[in-house]
Formats: C-alpha cells, sequence, structure tokens
C-alpha cells in the first residue's frame, strides 16, 4: 500500500509507503523540514500539522496514553 501525501505547510508532495499498519507516524518534510502526521486510513492516507490531529491520530499522544494506562 503507498499513497501520495502533501505537506500541510508547503504542499511539497511525497510518496509514502510500506505501511505495516494503521498506526499514526511522523513525516519530516524534506522542502520546508518541517514535521506532520500521517495516518494511513482504509481508502489513503490523513496529513496533520503537527499538533492538530487528534489525540488518536498522534503518535506521541497515544505513546503517553499506552503508558498511563499502565496495561498492555
Ligand atoms: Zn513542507
Amino acid at each position: 500500500m503507498s499513497a501520495t501525501i502533501q505537506c500541510p505547510y508547503c504542499n511539497a508532495p511525497r510518496i509514502t509507503g510500506g505501511f505495516d499498519n494503521y498506526s499514526p507516524f511522523y513525516v519530516n518534510c524534506p522542502e520546508c523540514s518541517r514535521r506532520y502526521i500521517v495516518e494511513p486510513v482504509r481508502n489513503g492516507v490523513v496529513v496533520y500539522r503537527d499538533g492538530e490531529a487528534p489525540c488518536c491520530s498522534d503518535p506521541d499522544c497515544r505513546a503517553t496514553e499506552m503508558a498511563g494506562s499502565g496495561q498492555e
């Protein structure tokens, strides 16, 4: 599975692929060097600016929540 994503800051296109699952991940834009979040979904991908994603779509927030729950 691969998809073309666009940087939400400078609109630089980028092809991403090799998703193992639907976990969101960070991408560092090679054009503007800013970080954004890409979340694979069933019909493509959703792109969020860093800090604008809902917690369930934010890798850091998810990690914090899982650590906080103390259960695996
Ligand atoms: Zn960019």
